[in-house]
């Protein structure tokens, strides 16, 4: 691997960093602690920052005496609630918080970058540092565009990390289009009239309507989508009645509808509404149907993802530089950013979790599990991806 030099001196300070970041977990919106220790980290290598964005969004801002293109980085700052089953030095100190999504390492990653370019000043143009609140299920990102992110800081490009369990570590993975699905929640509302269970014939029962609307849900899939079109509905939520002798008044239904396209998501959320109101009139019931688009699709623009592809393809060999990965129904709210402006989010490999050490759970070392850690090897080989990609962009 061609790692950055001063990258490979300074990991054991990254590290440092890292797990410290890892034992002082903060949920989204509430990075406080995780964002004062970015700011200060970043003055002290004599970065311009700026707080504030999105609450607790931290930016940098590194500019050359020569004028140029300007690049964004983003790294996400939160954690997740989730009960750390590690008993190693760095686990979390907090119940109930654990960095399970690696989002300690994107940042350790991103300052290692910052640290090296910081004193190099090898530029022609700028170096936006995106240090992002409230990923999981926040949309962190979208917050900080609507504050001004691209007007105060202005990107021609943008890029994200992230460090991808089962991909070995050295290797990179990106696609040219879709990586991420989008993520949209449904919520269905069948009002019937409710009565005695034993004089049916005196009621509109919503327990019967939401079944069959369940079902026809199923045909959307089955019937509607184009087969091409990967996507998934999956109704997760029934609630209905309180007693085996009483008919309910109201049935509840709800799930997630997820896909890689703006037009298969209309798709869906057109036929939720028809299904569940034309199945409810055909038993004199009444459905009202709420969809909730949360992220959009994680969309890679085709000549930012080769762009990147190829500064990969100098550190780690072209051979170790996955093209095309194979897109997964997980979400990110990068894709806020890829709307807003060109750019790719790449996974870069945390491998299959070799690098445990004593004190790690006993679950596996996959993203979201309460024995993941961040691979620590990660922190000069994606600092270096970091480097290079911007000195590229900006040559
Ligand atoms: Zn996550
Ligand atoms: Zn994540």
């Amino acid at each position: 691997m061609q790692l950055v030099d001063s990258l490979t001196q300074s990991r054991s300070e990254l590290q440092a960093i890292r797990r410290d970041l890892h034992a002082h977990p903060e949920l989204r919106f509430q990075e406080q602690r995780t964002a004062d220790l970015v700011a200060r980290t970043l003055t002290g290598w004599g970065v311009e920052v700026h707080r504030g964005l999105a609450g607790t969004g931290v930016v940098g801002v590194i500019r050359s005496d020569r004028p140029g293109r300007s690049i964004g980085l983003r790294a996400d700052m939160d954690a997740l609630p989730i009960q750390e089953t590690n008993t190693f030095a760095h686990r979390s100190q907090f119940d109930s918080r654990m960095h399970a999504c690696g989002h300690d390492g994107h940042t350790a990653m991103l300052l290692a970058a910052a640290r090296h370019l910081a004193v190099s000043r090898s530029l022609n143009g700028t170096v936006v540092l995106i240090f992002q609140p409230a990923e999981e299920g926040g949309a962190g990102a979208d917050r900080m565009i609507r504050e001004g992110l691209f007007d105060r800081f202005p990107c021609d490009a943008v890029f994200a990390l992230h460090n991808w369990p089962g991909l070995a570590v050295g290797q990179f993975a990106v696609s040219p289009g879709p990586m991420l699905a989008s993520t949209n929640e449904f919520d269905i509302r069948v009002t019937g009239r409710g009565g005695h269970a034993a004089m049916p014939h005196l009621t509109v029962d919503p327990v019967l309507v939401a079944v069959q609307i369940v079902q026809g849900l199923q045909g959307i899939v089955t019937r509607t989508r184009n087969p091409i079109d990967s996507a998934v509905l999956s109704v997760t939520m029934i609630h209905a009645g309180d007693a085996t002798n009483v008919i309910p008044d109201v049935a509840r239904i709800g799930g997630t509808v997820r896909t890689f396209d703006d037009s298969v998501t209309d798709l869906f959320e057109r036929r939720i509404r028809q299904v569940a109101d034309l199945t409810a009139q055909a038993h004199g019931a009444k459905a009202t149907v709420e969809f909730q688009r949360t992220y959009p699709p994680t969309v890679n623009h085709p000549a930012q993802a080769e762009f990147a592809a190829r500064v990969a393809d100098g550190i780690v060999g072209v051979d170790n530089v996955v093209r095309n990965v194979d897109p997964t129904l997980g979400a990110e709210d990068f894709a806020f950013m890829l709307r807003a402006r060109p750019g790719a989010y790449l996974f870069i490999g945390n491998g299959e979790g070799a690098h445990r050490e004593a004190g790690h759970g006993a679950g596996p070392c996959t993203l979201h599990n309460a024995s993941y850690d961040f691979n620590d090897e990660l922190i000069p080989i994606g600092g270096t991806f970091w480097v290079r990609l911007a000195e590229e962009f900006l040559r």
